[in-house]
């Protein structure tokens, strides 16, 4: 199963098609058959499952979730892997290969037409440039999701698995653990991929909530805040919430709510958890 995982059959498929990588699409395929068993066995994916896997490249992680899942769908924005993916996925009748920007598909709409709205899981090699907005895309968009399984940047999964008071938390962190319980599985090292990127990459497994961990009457208004709170991480929350837009509060005021929250007034907004940062959204509610 999946012989593109070894370099050689990499090699041979890219130079077939006489493929030219394109740094701005980020791609970086994986050429190491044991992170792909880690990402596999993480996702656990069954006959039963729906996968979305969002830039497949030339096949290789296409071609065990193919063996794994009921159906896969993959989205991949370069067309020059299009005539590639067809001969790789030739001998599986589970997967739909759609040339489109992720970015600018509506994931919602495309998991009801795919799987009758039923929960999907996520399972990529993603391209790095552009992690964020689509994992916000995912979550903000209530795409009904079982688990997100992605290889990243390694300080990228570092950040998302982050708690209050470290150096790497933040709005990512807060962002990723109202929507779902991260699980970095492994460190991957540059080697393991064609071309090497500059960067180190990790897999992390991100766990979808049923139900967010915390209820707040505004959950965009919370993420606002947050994003706030974060945007200059040396000031206190008072002084990153008095310039927040829509905030009719003097700063002494603000003080005061932080300080009902049982919190010192003068605390910097990297020390709050996202219960605290909810209980704050909602004590000083714009609307
Ligand atoms: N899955 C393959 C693997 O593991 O070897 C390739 C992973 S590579 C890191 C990222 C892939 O995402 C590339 O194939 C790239 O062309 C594709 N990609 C980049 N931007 C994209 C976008 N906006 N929408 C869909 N695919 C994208």
């Amino acid at each position: 199963m999946g012989e593109l995982i070894h370099p050689q059959k990499t090699i041979e498929i890219l130079q077939k098609y006489k493929f030219r990588f394109q740094k701005k699409f980020g791609q970086n395929f994986l050429i190491d058959a044991h992170v792909m068993e880690k990402i596999m066995a993480s996702a656990a994916v069954t006959k039963e499952e729906t996968v979305l896997e969002i830039g497949p490249g030339i096949g290789t992680m296409t071609q065990f979730l193919c063996e794994y899942a009921g159906h896969v769908a993959a989205v991949e924005i370069d067309r020059s892997l299009i005539p590639i993916l067809q001969e790789t996925l030739s001998a599986y009748q589970n997967v739909t290969v759609i040339n489109e920007d992720i970015l600018k598909m509506d994931i919602r709409q495309f998991v009801e037409e795919q799987n009758a709205g039923r929960p999907i899981k996520v399972v990529a090699n993603l391209p790095y440039y552009i992690t964020t907005p689509i994992l916000m895309g995912l979550f903000e968009s209530h795409v009904p999701l079982h688990s997100v399984t992605v290889m990243v940047q390694k300080e990228v999964a570092e950040r998302m698995k982050a708690g209050p008071g470290s150096k790497d938390y933040g709005a990512l962190s807060l962002a990723v653990q109202y929507y779902a319980k991260p699980r970095i599985i492994a460190n991957v090292p540059a080697n393991c991929f064609m071309p090497r990127p500059s960067v180190g990459s990790a897999v992390i497994c991100l766990e979808c909530h049923k139900n967010p961990p915390v209820q707040v009457k505004d959950e965009q208004q919370m993420f606002a805040m947050i994003r706030a709170s974060f945007q200059q991480r040396r000031k206190t929350l008072a002084n990153g919430l008095d310039h927040f837009p829509g905030i009719t509060l003097s700063k002494e005021q603000i003080r005061e709510k932080i300080r009902m929250l049982g919190l010192p007034a003068d605390i910097r907004g990297e020390m709050l958890s996202l219960e605290q940062f909810a209980a704050l959204s909602d004590a000083i509610a714009i609307k």
